[in-house]
């Protein structure tokens, strides 16, 4: 097979594709006692406001060993309620990197705050601290830092980046990482707030969802507040106090999540260890596959960072190839491999280049990256079928638009990766 796949055609000029039916990039999961939990709210006293919520909060919070988690009804709905708290208003600036999913720098227009984009390490395309420390001004309320694909940000060094300035906020764009550490500290607990996404893509779902965690139990009341109309006392404890006194304090939203999602995101959150560590053996395969793929370039993690891979996205050495990255992707996709690209630099989008005047040259290097990047199919129910599948289409690929073989290399018998470690399920 080997052999055939060199000189295989691609299935972009006609041949035949490394798999009939497409491999999504992501992809959820429901089990049936997922399905049970569900059925058993459904039937009880409460689908909304009642005691599932805050009993996936407090689950939540265990998880991730923060003192308080505040469930909203979606990822971008934590982000927002997170520039609420700490109080992002208009004439308020908060650095965010442009290498993220656009509810990162949303949230804080939302608010009318002024998102300041910040460049990115090369080979994390993590916001880079010492850039965000140039980008600070009189006006700096927050940094926003992503955990982009799963890693968790250099907080120690953003932290030292602000020892002067003890009243800039750190808020974790956590999305990408539920279940990662750096060290010993759980993704959760590295930040002054850290926001989650409980969409389908994404570790643990409620089909749609979001939580913030916090050690800051006044942060947390306003943002229970805040998911609630700005309404000082939910329907609940009014109940109790036979009342129907209640005060409107502050211009908040309805950003409940119901029982019904908390408690599929309880029964998922049981499964958040195993899940990780799929996708960690998930990485392990396609990095020892890819290190014959000199092209073909991982993201570095950073030391002591444990990856939690929400994406796998690799770096695409076009200088090396006769193509560029749109037709690698199309290609990539002909062969029945879902790649994806995470992200377009959310200051290329039209809004943000009307409204602040940004556009292409504010940040060159997730520009740069931009043009190379790949998010490969990741996701924990992936058999070993697929995971070959999708390095046997990269190692394809990228043989047929090789300018010219490099030196030294030789002639190989078998696909990059070979066909897969056996022990790897
Ligand atoms: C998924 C995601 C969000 C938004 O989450 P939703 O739950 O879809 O609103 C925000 N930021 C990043 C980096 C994400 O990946």
């Amino acid at each position: 097979m080997g052999d055939t796949l060199k000189t295989a055609q691609l299935a972009l000029h006609g041949g035949a594709p490394v798999r009939a039916e497409l491999l999504p990039y992501g992809r959820h999961e429901i089990d049936d006692d997922d399905v049970a939990a569900v059925a058993r709210v459904l039937r009880s006293d409460w689908l909304t406001g009642g005691p599932t919520v805050a009993e996936f909060e407090a689950a939540f919070a265990r998880a991730v060993g923060a003192p308080e988690a505040v469930a909203v009804n979606s990822g971008t709905a934590a982000l927002h309620a997170a520039m609420f708290a700490i109080g992002v208003g208009p004439g308020d600036e908060v650095v965010v990197p442009p290498m993220t999913f656009a509810a990162s720098a949303n949230a804080i227009v939302y608010q009318g705050g002024t998102p300041v984009f910040v460049d990115v390490d090369a080979r994390t395309l993590l916001v880079d601290p010492a850039k965000v420390a140039e980008r600070l001004t009189e006006r700096t309320k927050a940094i926003v830092a992503v955990d982009y694909a799963g890693q968790p940000c250099d907080y120690d060094a953003l932290r030292r980046v602000l020892a002067g300035r003890p009243e800039i906020k750190i808020v974790a764009d956590a999305c990408h990482a539920l279940g990662a550490r750096d060290g010993s500290r759980p993704v959760g607990t590295l930040a002054d707030l850290n926001a989650f996404s409980l969409h389908p893509v994404k570790h643990v779902t409620t089909g749609e969802g979001g939580v913030v965690t916090t050690a800051d139990p006044a942060l947390a009341a306003r943002m229970r507040m805040f998911r609630n109309h700005g309404i000082t006392v939910d329907h609940r404890q009014r109940g109790a106090r036979s009342s129907w006194i209640y005060e409107i304090v502050e211009l908040g939203y309805n950003y409940r999540l119901t029982d019904v999602q908390s408690a599929l995101g309880l029964s998922q959150l049981g499964k958040l260890a195993a899940r990780v560590a799929r996708r960690q053996a998930i990485a392990e395969t396609y990095i020892r596959a890819f290190a014959s793929i000199p092209e073909v370039q991982p993201l570095a993690v950073r030391p002591g960072a444990t990856h939690a891979y929400h994406l796998f996205v690799v770096r695409v050495d076009t200088t090396r190839l006769s193509t560029d990255r749109a037709t690698l992707f199309a290609a990539l996709r002909r062969e029945g491999i879902g790649v994806n690209v995470h992200y377009i630099p959310v200051h290329f989008h039209p809004f943000y280049r009307r409204r602040f005047g940004f556009g292409p040259g504010l940040c060159p290097i997730a520009e740069a990256a931009y043009e190379q990047i790949l998010t490969l199919p990741m996701f924990p129910a992936m058999t070993a079928r697929d995971i070959r599948d999708v390095v046997d289409a990269t190692a394809k690929v990228i043989e047929a638009f090789r300018s010219e073989p490099p030196g030294g290399r030789g002639h190989r018998s078998e696909p990059p990766g070979g066909r897969g470690p056996r022990s790897e399920q």
